[in-house]
């Protein structure tokens, strides 16, 4: 199944409804770390730390060393994820169990994502992993991908 509410084109923080407020409220977020989160969300796609900073100037924020601290705040909390394949990072509207493994689709032309959930996939590795003898510590399974509107653009 394909997960297309990582973070919507349409600008996702304006669309929060009030129990999405409410799951947000509750991790006490620092002021960076909800300017980071909302910034990220409003671009309803992955985006470095240095775009997020350049977001950011206008609400005085001048370091990229606090974007950084807040985005990893923000992944330990759920709330962002990081994105190893492009150096990048993408907004959740609320928090994803750590024990979520998914697969990220990242379009490689505008950097849009979306993630599919499907276990057969994730079990299929393990197995397979697991039989060559070894044992996995941490894995990343992202795939570069054209999106659809990407994709009618180029053909
Ligand atoms: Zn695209």
């Amino acid at each position: 199944m394909i997960n297309r509410s990582i973070a919507s084109k349409n600008g996702a923080a304006n669309n929060m409804c009030a129990s999405q407020l409410v799951a947000t409220n509750t991790l006490k977020l620092t002021t960076n770390q909800k300017m980071v989160h909302e910034a990220l969300l409003a671009l309803g796609r992955s985006a470095g730390a240095y775009e997020i900073l350049d977001i950011l100037r206008k609400k005085g924020v001048n370091a990229a060393a606090t974007v950084y601290r807040a985005l990893n705040e923000l992944a330990q909390k759920g709330l962002v994820q990081r994105i190893v394949s492009t150096r990048t990072f993408i907004a959740h509207q609320e928090p994803k169990p750590e024990d979520e493994e998914s697969i990220l689709l990242i379009c490689q032309h505008c950097g849009e994502v979306s993630s599919i959930k499907d276990n057969h996939i994730v079990r299929a590795f393990d197995k397979n992993i697991e039989q060559s003898g070894y044992c996995v510590n941490t894995y990343h399974l992202e795939l570069m991908v054209s999106c659809d509107s990407c994709a009618k653009k180029t053909s």
